[in-house]
């Protein structure tokens, strides 16, 4: 690029050439007034004050140079007048060319200077524009990086959850990361619906280290809210959103809240929200992500539920409810593992309905699933927490009694057998006689309801149980072994006449 001459001539040197050319002017003017000075002294003052004047052109600024050309023109145009001489006439002209063709040239600098400064703004303000589109360009670029991160992470925690059945892990990995994956936040809780009373109930949590514990365990205005409208919740700043009384939380500062519910079909199953003491910590993205994170929550804990609905199924008798025998045993296994360790009791009951086949000939299959049932009703009325009744097989029952010893336990199998006596309906028929029976069948009638009818004689047949009793580490030392010892002394009972309970 063409650099300017002033900008490449020393300072000294733009305060010389003026000078020089001022005293040279100077002088030729006292020469002049007082004397007559050689015409070889005036034509070589008068060269030196055109060279001068030129170079003065080309380092000092056009005003400036201007005043000593024209100081220079006038005192050469005074010697010319003085002295006509043939070179003053030419140096005279050579100077008027020169200062014409250094103002031109000075004129074509000006202007290409103009153009430079205007081209160097150009490029200044182009950058500006360039600098803000690059800044754009990385801010939408880290916004995307975000984004993909966030559908990343999504697609991971949809695989978790797809590995998870149980309702507690779900909810623990919904809130660490949702509290992750959002950011930006003092705590995150998740409460579920309990159907009684119909409240919400903190079931998960996380939070910052610095945030104190909560103890707001059924949710705040903002998680009902969110539970009444079904709708995803963003507020910016609390104190100015005119759906919430602004209340000062006692456990931590709460200016922002970001909440989501928890769907289950079209109800609400729970609330999952974030809260921040920062004002307008999230964003509708962040609203998006919570809302796509609270759809995988939901069919996880769908799928949980019918899990744990089918697994609840598989262990359970279809008729009476109760546990079905191999699940039961497992459980009696884990107990007994338990009672070893901790050096306590554990006590079984069997018990079995006396003459049932008798009572399933007489009044029919259907009166006897009832009789079943009726058991089974008495037996979920005396066990105990943490107990078990199961259906062992047939019309017989077993009764899981932790922390029972055997002389507690012996009471609670008298007690069903009371119960039972009680409380199970029995059925009315026909006493039994020879003649009338042997007449109906003659005649062709049914041998059930018939007879009552024809004899007109009729008794209440009652429904006990036969019961045995036996207990861990008494009698047994494991759970086969205590089953038998139980199903020994139940078949005691049945042998010394049924309705009984034996349990030594
Ligand atoms: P005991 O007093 O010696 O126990 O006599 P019992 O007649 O009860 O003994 P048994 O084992 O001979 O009869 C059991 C009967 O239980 C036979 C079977 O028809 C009946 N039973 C088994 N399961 C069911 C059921 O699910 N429903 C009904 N109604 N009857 C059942
Ligand atoms: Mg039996
Ligand atoms: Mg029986």
């Amino acid at each position: 690029m063409d650099v300017p001459s002033e900008t490449r001539s020393p300072q000294v040197i733009r305060w010389l050439v003026p000078l020089s050319l001022l005293l040279a002017c100077a002088a030729l003017a006292i020469l002049l007034v007082h004397g007559s000075p050689s015409i070889g002294t005036i034509h070589t003052v008068a060269l030196l004050a055109i060279a001068l004047s030129a170079y003065a052109w080309m380092v000092a600024p056009a005003a400036g140079s201007t005043v000593l050309s024209l100081i220079a023109f006038v005192t050469l145009a005074w010697a010319d007048a003085a002295r006509r001489t043939p070179l003053l006439h030419g140096s005279l002209a050579a100077f008027a060319l020169l200062i014409a063709a250094a103002g031109w040239q000075r004129r074509r600098r000006f202007i290409r200077l103009q153009r430079m400064s205007q081209r160097l703004e150009d490029l200044r303000e182009e950058r500006t524009v360039k600098d803000q589109a690059i800044a754009a360009t990385n801010q939408a670029r880290e916004a995307l990086q975000k984004k993909l991160a966030r559908y990343t992470q999504l697609q991971q925690i949809a695989e978790e959850l797809g590995n998870l059945t149980d309702l507690h892990a779900i909810a623990e990995l919904a809130v660490t990361r949702a509290f992750s994956l959002i950011g930006k936040s003092d705590v995150c809780l998740l409460f579920l619906v309990d159907p009684e009373p119909q409240e919400l109930s903190l079931i998960a949590s996380k939070k910052r280290e610095a945030i104190p514990a909560i103890r707001a365990k059924h949710g705040d205005q903002f998680d009902r809210h969110v539970l009444r409208t079904h709708r995803p919740l963003l507020v910016n700043d609390v104190r100015r959103d005119f759906r919430f009384t602004v209340t000062v939380s006692l456990e931590r500062e709460v200016n922002s809240v970001i909440a989501c519910p928890l769907l289950l079909g079209q109800s609400p199953a729970g609330v999952l929200r974030l809260d921040s003491a920062q004002p307008g910590a999230y964003t509708q993205d962040d609203l998006r992500f919570l809302d796509i994170l609270l759809d995988l929550v939901s069919t996880a804990v769908t799928n949980a539920k019918l899990f744990a609905e089918t697994q609840r199924l598989a262990m359970t008798d279809g008729l009476t409810g109760l546990t079905l025998r191999r699940p039961f045993l497992e459980q009696l296994g884990r107990e007994l593992t338990r009672a070893s360790r901790g050096r306590e009791p554990v006590s079984l009951i069997l018990l079995d309905v006396d003459h049932f086949k008798t009572y399933n000939d007489t009044f029919g299959h259907t009166a006897g699933d009832l009789v079943l049932k009726a058991v089974a009703e008495v037996l979920r009325t005396v066990v105990p927490p943490g107990g078990a009744a199961g259906r062992y097989g047939g019309e017989e029952f077993v009764v899981l009694l932790p922390r029972l010893p055997r002389a507690q336990a012996a009471e609670t199998a008298e007690k069903i057998r009371q119960l039972v006596a009680q409380q199970v309906p029995g059925r009315e028929r026909a006493r039994p006689q020879a003649s009338h029976a042997s007449a109906a069948v003659r005649s062709g009638g049914s041998p059930r309801g018939s007879r009552a009818r024809d004899a007109g004689v009729v008794e209440r047949q009652p429904v006990t149980v036969s019961l045995g009793v036996a207990s861990f580490p008494d009698d047994a030392q494991a759970d086969l072994e205590l089953i038998r010892v139980a199903d020994e002394r139940l078949y005691q009972a049945k042998a010394a006449g049924r309705n009984l309970v034996v349990s030594a």
